[in-house]
């Protein structure tokens, strides 16, 4: 995948002529040094790669198995020029890792949530900087979306991307990566509207707290202040007779961080985590990115087995070979253990944050998994997940509410919970005053809620991730409407309201004629997606020209269920072949607004 790669900037460059027709090339190599050492424009080759149902751009990474047909089209055979190499590597790896690893202990993966500027980064700093596992320091830091660390003798994995935004929108993809949670809440400050976020978060997903109080240095410091606070947002301390650790810390000069990883061990210990006994390797991924020269770089986080290089690689039903691997030091790793955050290298097409991602040796369970990934349908269906109705017999509700003051979240509450019934339930994740953000919607697609708002405005980016994520989001000015409301959903009376949204805007940079009157159009998203199951509309000079469903939605070789803002793809559509260059593709899709 490559962003912002224009086609009609390759440069052609004179290379001599190949008289013996056999050229040798590395298992992977860039479709421009293909082009060169053919001595082929590159685009007819990208021509000829379309043909064969590959979406290519000039500095795509190619693999051999890919170029091999291509390259015969133009007259040449190829072979493999590190071929030996890479099958020592493997075999190699494989024979020293078939320790089985299922049912054992490992490292806790913690995630730092709390209120902007409380001092979650600079804890994540801290603890990095002062705990780097042994034999590794001197490294040059690597960001890739976790990192582990040692102490007194355990490992420890953090998410290093702080904020409930991150962790939320892992949830709601079915990731659940996190087993504890460290609130970070400012002695000088104490619980704020982010900090109440996060104790939702924490106690929807059933994760253990740890509190730390932060900034305890500072000349404002009350921890006091703090402790009472919690305790009226039903977290009692144990100092106070209750079971939430709560440790004082200094993000700034260290003092308490000892303590404060001396708890996340016990809670770990206390928790008892342990990998799952599955067949084949399992990870998360974390994000994924394109690079130049790499191609895709991929952070995961192990889950269960080991990730060993040359390993089969499945994400969904696409299946890929894991070619290097790094850790968080950006060191070069042949295996990776669960818990362990490694960046990979050797998917060819980019995943999304919340992936599973398989990998094994055994090709007979790689087929497996690839026809268990395809018939269960695991994929990312929040539509389906996130009704907001349970199936059972009782008829259960969540809810987020916001009001406009802090005075009308009594009354709201009240009256909603009064609507309870021996078969009907409604159960409040959230509530608190302020307008309607991406945060509360991120927390409903995480909690399977729907967002009530009174009296209180939408926050800028709410509506569209909202709509993406298929979260149901009403305002009201009239108490008893939202009750009408809910009482309905409680009977399961209403019926939803369909509307037609645009979900994203294409231009079509180039037109390829695949043969039986059949065009593929090569498009660049310009904003928003467009996603298999989009309706498009497509124009020419603000004139709309046909309206009709998407065939086939492609991102280089690979089928896809959507392309994002950045990014290449091509498409056919049913019933229109007639693009030219700058047809403007708007992808629209039906979403439920309400019930
Ligand atoms: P985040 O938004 O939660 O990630 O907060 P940051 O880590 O960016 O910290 C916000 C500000 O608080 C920065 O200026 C930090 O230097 C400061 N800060 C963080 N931890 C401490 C601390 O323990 N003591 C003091 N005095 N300041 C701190």
């Amino acid at each position: 995948m490559v962003k912002d790669s224009n086609i009609s900037d390759i440069s052609e460059e004179e290379v001599s002529q190949n008289s013996e027709g056999i050229l040798e090339i590395p298992s992977e190599i860039t479709l421009s040094d293909l082009a060169n050492l053919m001595n082929v424009n590159a685009v007819e080759l990208i021509k000829e790669f379309m043909r064969n149902g590959y979406m290519l751009a000039i500095n795509d990474v190619i693999e051999f198995d890919v170029a091999l047909p291509v390259a015969k089209i133009f007259g040449y055979s190829l072979d493999l020029a590190d071929k030996r190499d890479s099958m020592n590597l493997k075999s190699a790896v494989l024979s020293e890792g078939s320790d089985d690893e299922k049912g054992e202990i490992r490292p806790p993966i913690v995630t730092i949530l709390g209120h902007v500027d409380h001092g979650k980064t600079t804890l994540l700093d801290n603890i990095r900087n002062s705990n780097v596992v042994a034999g590794e320091a001197g490294n040059i830091t690597q960001h890739i979306g976790a990192y582990q660390v040692e102490y007194n003798g355990s490992k420890i994995t953090f998410l290093d991307t702080p904020g409930h935004q991150a962790f939320s929108s892992m949830r709601a993809r079915g990731a659940h990566l996190t087993d504890i949670i460290i609130i970070v809440i400012a002695a000088d400050d104490g619980i704020m509207p982010q900090t109440l976020e996060a104790i939702a978060h924490a106690k929807s997903s059933n994760v253990p707290i740890i509190v730390a109080i932060n900034k305890i240095d500072h000349a404002a410091a009350d921890q006091e202040k703090v402790k009472r606070q919690l305790s009226e947002n039903d977290l009692l301390i144990e100092e106070w007779g209750g079971d939430v650790i709560c440790v004082g810390i200094s993000a700034l000069n260290g003092d308490g961080i000892n303590d404060l990883l001396e708890n996340i061990l016990v809670v770990a210990e206390i928790s008892d985590l342990k990998t799952k006994a599955l067949i084949g390797s399992k990870g998360i991924v974390l994000e994924a990115k394109t690079d130049k020269r790499k191609g895709i770089l991929a952070s995961v986080i192990v889950e269960n087995g080991v990730f060993q290089i040359g390993d089969h690689l499945v994400v969904g039903t696409k299946k890929n070979k894991l070619r290097a691997m790094f850790d968080d030091s950006g060191k070069s790793i042949l295996e990776a253990f669960p818990s362990t955050p490694v960046e990979i290298l050797g998917l060819s097409a980019l995943p999304n944050a919340g992936d599973s991602i398989y990998a094994t040796n055994d090709e007979k369970i790689m087929e497996q998994i690839i026809k268990e990934n395809d018939t269960d349908d695991d994929s990312y269906k929040l539509s389906e997940i996130h009704s907001g109705i349970e199936s059972s017999d009782i008829r259960s509700i969540n809810l987020i509410i916001k009001t406009d003051v802090q005075g009308s979240l009594e009354p709201v509450r009240s009256s909603l919970e009064g609507l309870n019934t021996e078969d009907t339930r409604v159960t409040i994740i959230h509530s608190a005053s302020g307008g309607i953000s991406e945060s509360d919607v991120l927390l409903a697609a995480a909690s399977d809620a729907m967002i009530l708002g009174f009296n209180t405005p939408l926050e800028p980016g709410a509506l569209t991730l909202a709509t993406q994520s298929n979260v149901k989001l009403k305002s009201y000015n009239i108490i008893y409407q939202l009750l009408d409301d809910i009482t309905n959903i409680m009977k399961g009376l209403a019926d939803p309201v369909y509307e037609d949204v645009i979900e994203g805007h294409a231009t079509v940079r180039a037109v390829f004629d695949i043969g039986k009157g059949t065009s593929v159009a090569g498009f660049y998203v310009n904003d928003g997606k467009i996603t298999n199951e989009s309706i498009v509309h497509i124009f020419r000079d603000q004139k709309k020209l046909f309206e009709g469903d998407i065939h086939t939605l492609k991102h280089l070789k690979d089928d896809v269920k959507e392309v994002k803002t950045g990014f290449e793809g091509g498409l056919t559509v049913n019933g229109f072949n007639d693009y030219i260059e700058g047809d403007v593709i708007e992808a629209h899709n039906t979403v439920v607004v309400e019930y």
